[in-house]
């Protein structure tokens, strides 16, 4: 489809080339021929009252020739111009509508994929409930323990498909979002995401520690307080009982920066770089079991991060405990 695209791309930009050079050579060929015949004639005029009637004839004849060579070579020469033009016009053309269907390309590679991981992550909940529904509808015996059983395992199925479709919807909404103008004190934002978190925190004897200076930025409230919030949540998630967690904020050039510090396990150096791609998980086999977890929080927050003209970066190890540290521009 893209090799058409861009042969099909090539062509228009092509044609344009050709149009401006064939027009061109239009025009230098007209003033030059009016050039070569004005020539000719001022000489067989110059010559017409100088020349014998029959030697002025050869002379013309002879001018006459020359001007027929002339008007030849400029037409070969320009048609040699334009040979040229379409030959290097073809490869640029080519090039440039390579170049131009690129990122569309690009972005339509990481949609295919995400398409393929999304409809992977809610197939298996469903094959899973799908699969124990007919293991219970083939036993004739089925006690009341069981069907609680059944339908309690078909809601916890249920439950991870929810919170599946919620982060897909976020990040679906996250990626539509473009104006951001609001003045937001990061204060309130850390303090909004730290109430959204508190039980979560409490059950397991976290201590959530916050130091966040005055500091304002330009974005979006909700935003940034869903941005602290994921990663409130994922130090919580991935941190142990009665650990702490750190917020803290600096200001720095135009710059503000916001770090969440926790006790937990740490993120293996190899899984550092793709940690924030849409559905990685470091460690598959712990993290599935969780109904919250299907490595999308960190992609949410990339985007969050990015339409704020921000950046996001970790400083983590196994059994190391990590930082992450979000870079806003100052209001
Ligand atoms: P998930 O829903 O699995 O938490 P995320 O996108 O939020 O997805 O995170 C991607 C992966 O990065 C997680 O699976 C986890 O392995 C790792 N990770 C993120 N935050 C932390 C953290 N604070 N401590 C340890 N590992 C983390």
């Amino acid at each position: 489809m893209f090799h058409s695209a861009a042969l099909k791309l090539t062509t228009w930009y092509l044609a344009t080339i050709l149009l401006l050079s064939v027009s061109l050579s239009l025009v230098i060929y007209h003033f030059s021929r009016n050039e070569l015949v004005s020539n000719t004639s001022r000489q067989v005029y110059f010559f017409s009252n100088q020349l014998s009637p029959s030697d002025f004839d050869n002379f013309a004849r002879l001018r006459q020739k020359q001007l027929d060579q002339g008007i030849g070579h400029l037409k070969g020469n320009l048609l040699i111009f334009n040979i040229m033009v379409l030959v290097s016009g073809g490869i640029v053309s080519y090039g440039l509508a390579r170049r131009t269907l690129q990122p569309i390309e690009d972005v339509l590679e990481s949609q295919k994929r995400f398409t393929g991981d999304a409809s992977h992550e809610l197939r298996t909940p469903l094959a899973v409930m799908q699969s124990e529904i007919e293991v219970a509808l083939r036993n004739n015996k089925l006690s009341k323990a069981q069907v609680i059983e059944l339908l309690k395992s078909n809601l916890e199925e249920v439950a991870k498909l929810k919170a599946l479709s919620e982060s897909l919807l976020r990040l679906a909404s996250e990626e539509n979002k473009s104006i951001l103008t609001e003045r937001v004190s990061l204060k309130e934002v850390v303090a909004e995401a730290v109430s959204r978190q508190k039980v979560a925190a409490k059950v397991k004897k976290i201590n959530l520690k916050s130091d966040i200076a005055d500091i304002s930025v330009r974005g979006d409230q909700q935003g940034l307080a869903e941005l602290v919030n994921l990663l409130l949540d994922n130090a919580i998630k991935y941190s142990p009982v009665g650990s702490q967690i750190t917020l803290s904020s600096r200001k720095r050039g135009k710059n503000a920066y916001l770090s969440v510090k926790d006790q937990g396990r740490g993120i293996a150096a190899a899984d550092l770089p793709r940690i924030f791609d849409r559905f990685y998980r470091a460690d598959s086999s712990r993290t599935k079991q969780n109904a919250n977890g299907y490595g999308l929080g960190l992609a949410i927050a990339k985007k969050i991060v990015d339409l704020h003209n921000g950046a996001i970066e970790v400083k983590s190890g196994l059994a190391k405990g990590s930082i992450f540290t979000i870079r806003l521009p100052l209001d």
